[in-house]
């Protein structure tokens, strides 16, 4: 048996990589400084490897994104980028003006570049790909594997030129375009040495793959050495897939069981190699190695030969947990980042093979998840147990809210309010920093809050919006400002992970009970409305999207996490109420999101999401609940955001207009109030009055006006002021045009 590992976290210890390509895009590196620094880097991750596992990739280090990588290396450039050459070329196809578009990648919170079909004819240009791959061979990696993009995920998640998804007669015309240069790049990698070729195909456990199409493609790659992985899910087409002409297949035997039955029920064929990803690559959890040395027995029987492997690419975890010693020690002794899973590999595989040390290792693994996880509340136990359905219901219908809410706020018709954050400088970040950091004191830091607090209302009253928010000043981020006020969350120092390009984020760890041991912003929030008489939103995160924005604990259902967190949001609404806050905000821009890759699980995971919202919300009837997204592709799923019974929602719509209205056609049953985004606050253009009127007109066509609320389609605390200036004023003012129309209709 061996062990094979891939997707070893680009970003680097120290977050080289961040550093390098900023410092590069700055202008204060040349190319060869940033090449010569990547080289360092890869260096150094080709090492890690190498003491922990047998077979690993080699030209894992993209400079922006493996897709774009290979879109570049099939010569898909399109022509707005030929001008450019080189690594300018590059950049501006990564991040230019007129960048490829970039959205998130498979269910991760990483973002790739979307390739861009503008034309059929290709060309092959393998430099940068053999180049990687002989840069190992010069740091003594010659056996390291090739790792490219396979040619169906690349194609399944392609847009042609206008930006419409491929359909399957396009499918199969590109594939005819890509595969003789796709077959190209491989023999190149080949013929500079490379032993055979790692092929990602992630894209085989989406839904309803089409399976013909995919065997005529790797028939077109025959008697290559490929290895072939599939992660992030089973695949549906288990019988077909092991038949494909590869050296080995890689199967995700961690985000459920349907292929270790699979497995099972079909065998494995005498002549593939086994990649077991039996690793969870997902997730910051060590494994009971015990357990996992079992299932490689198992597996042993099933194939004749076995590889060892992560269930996913490690890219997405943090690097190590070693800085994190602040963590408490039972918990930290249970993490495992990118660098203890290679360990774990290592470990399961010499203790199969019985070297002492390693069977050592295994038991202890067991040992320590024999013990019980700290932080287990009981309080917060009783209270889940306890729960009944009308723990998950407002009492009261929304029409008898709606009129109490209008008695208590008194709003005028298309009221206008923003999405919570304002914009977040430097002097501020600084601020939080120095805060953080102890320099200085607690009174000090409380006082300056306030006092942008007090500037922000003030600014807002004289914008004349309706309904004012405190602007999240004292938070830098929406979901680890609350997991750093609850309990049964960790915090990492330097766990940090690529969203995309140089931007990483780093995720909260999940792995108590969650619970609430004090308010979390009545302090502000109430601060905020004793300076006006105009109501203030509270602001909170929603349940799911703590949930979906963090690491889960192991040993518990997504659900239950799910209720722990609404419970703790539930007694911070509680609070508001009781302090006199009439308005309070639930963000839920993860909402969405977190569903499954795959459709047949939708049904079961809106079941739970739209209970964990309900439940964080059941406010007193006249209270109003908003809830946030920040996108408006709600295609079939506007009736569980329906079902999650706010009274206000406010969603993206400045970009896609049409299909909103579309949506809304197809669902008469909607009766919440709505504020559809009448600006892209993701754009540092200024939107005119004319320009957002037409979005409010466009809503008022198949939404009645007293549904209608006017605001941006996300919060500002990207922007600057003198963006938001201009462009809230239009608005108010565009508001003020509608309400008029409004008027005189009703005349
Ligand atoms: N209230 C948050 C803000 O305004 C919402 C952010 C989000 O939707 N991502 O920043
Ligand atoms: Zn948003």
């Amino acid at each position: 048996m061996r062990t094979l590992a891939f997707g070893l976290p680009r970003l680097g210890e120290k977050r080289q990589y961040k550093s390098l390509l900023e410092r590069f895009w700055a202008g204060k590196i040349t190319d060869t400084e940033l090449l010569s620094g990547m080289e360092a880097l890869e260096s150094e991750r080709l090492a890690t490897y190498a003491a922990q596992v047998e077979v690993y990739p080699s030209g894992e280090l993209s400079l922006y994104d493996p897709m774009l990588d290979l879109s570049v290396a099939i010569g898909l450039i399109p022509e707005r980028f030929r001008p450019y050459k080189g690594l300018t070329s590059y950049f501006q196809m990564a991040r230019g003006a007129k960048a490829l578009e970039m959205t998130k990648w498979f269910n991760t919170n990483y973002h790739y570049l979307v390739p861009e079909w503008e034309t059929l004819e290709l060309s092959a240009d393998p430099t940068l790909f053999v180049a990687r791959y002989q840069l190992a061979r010069k740091l003594g990696h010659e056996k390291a594997l090739p790792s490219l993009i396979g040619p169906y995920t690349f194609l399944a998640l392609s847009k042609k030129a206008g930006g419409q998804p491929l359909s399957l007669e396009d499918l199969e015309r590109y594939a005819e375009a890509l595969l003789p240069v796709y077959r190209q790049l491989l023999e190149a990698l080949l013929q500079a040495g490379a032993p055979a070729i790692l092929v990602h195909e992630p894209a085989f456990v989406l839904d309803e793959p089409p399976v013909p199409l995919i065997g005529y493609m790797y028939h077109a790659l025959q008697g290559l050495p490929l290895y072939l992985l599939t992660y992030y899910e089973a695949v549906d087409f288990y019988p077909r897939l092991v038949e494909l002409p590869v050296r080995g297949i890689g199967l995700d035997l961690v985000s459920n069981a349907a292929n270790r039955a699979a497995l099972e029920q079909y065998g494995f064929p005498e002549d593939r190699v086994l990649i077991a990803g039996l690793i969870d690559g997902r997730n910051v959890w060590r494994a009971n190695l015990q357990e996992k040395l079992k299932e490689v027995e198992a597996l042993t029987k099933i194939a004749r030969e076995v590889w060892l492997a992560p269930s996913a690419p490690l890219s997405f975890l943090p690097l190590t947990k070693a800085p994190e010693t602040h963590i408490p020690s039972a918990v930290w002794e249970r993490l495992s980042f990118a660098k203890e899973k290679l360990e774990e590999l290592r470990l399961v595989a010499q203790a199969f093979a019985g070297v002492p040390e390693a069977q050592a290792a295994v038991q202890a693994s067991a040992a320590l998840w024999a013990q019980e996880m700290p932080g287990k509340h009981e309080p917060t136990r009783a209270r889940l147990a306890a729960l009944t359905e009308a723990d998950f219901q407002r009492p009261t219908p929304y029409a008898e809210r709606a009129r109490r809410q209008q008695e208590v706020l008194q709003l005028p018709p298309l009221p206008t309010t923003t999405i919570g954050s304002f914009p977040q400088t430097e002097d501020l970040r600084a601020l939080r920093k120095a805060f953080r950091e102890g320099k200085i004191d607690p009174e000090t830091y409380k006082t300056r809050i306030r006092e942008k607090i007090a500037e922000v209302i003030r600014y807002q009253e004289e914008l004349g919006l309706d309904v004012l928010v405190h602007g999240e000043f004292e938070r830098s981020d929406m979901v680890e400002y609350f997991a750093e006020r609850l309990e049964g969350f960790a915090i990492t120092t330097q766990g940090w992970v690529l969203s995309y390009g140089s931007r990483v984020y780093r995720a909260p760890i999940i792995y108590g009970e969650v619970w609430r041991p004090a308010p979390m912003t009545v302090e502000e929030t109430v601060y905020a409305q004793s300076l006006t008489s105009k109501p203030v939103k509270g602001m909170l995160t929603g349940p799911v999207t703590i949930l979906n924005w963090s690491y889960a604990p192991p040993g518990k259902t997504r659900e239950q996490v799910a209720y722990e967190i609404a419970l703790a949001i539930l007694d911070e609404v509680k609070d508001l109420e009781a302090a006199g806050i009439k308005v309070i905000q639930i963000d839920e821009p993860a909402f969405r999101e977190g569903a499954p890759l795959k459709r047949r699980d939708w049904p079961e995971y809106f079941r739970w999401a739209v209970r964990a919202f309900r439940l964080s919300a059941r406010a007193l009837p006249q209270t109003q609940i908003h809830s946030h997204m920040c996108y408006s592709e709600f295609e079939s799923i506007l009736r569980h955001i329906w079902e999650m019974d706010f009274d206000v929602v406010s969603i993206e719509a400045s970009r896609s207009k049409g299909t909103l209205v579309e949506e809304f056609t197809r669902f008469p049953q909607w009766d919440r109030q709505i504020g559809l985004g009448v600006y892209d606050i993701h754009s540092p253009a200024i939107p005119g009055r004319e320009q957002m009127a037409e979005v409010i007109e466009a809503a008022r066509r198949v939404l009645p006006d007293s549904l209608l609320w006017v605001n941006p389609d996300c919060g500002l605390k990207t922007r600057k002021w003198e963006e938001v200036t201009p462009s809230l004023r239009h608005m108010v003012e565009a508001a003020q045009d509608a309400r008029q129309r409004v008027s005189s209709v009703r005349k």
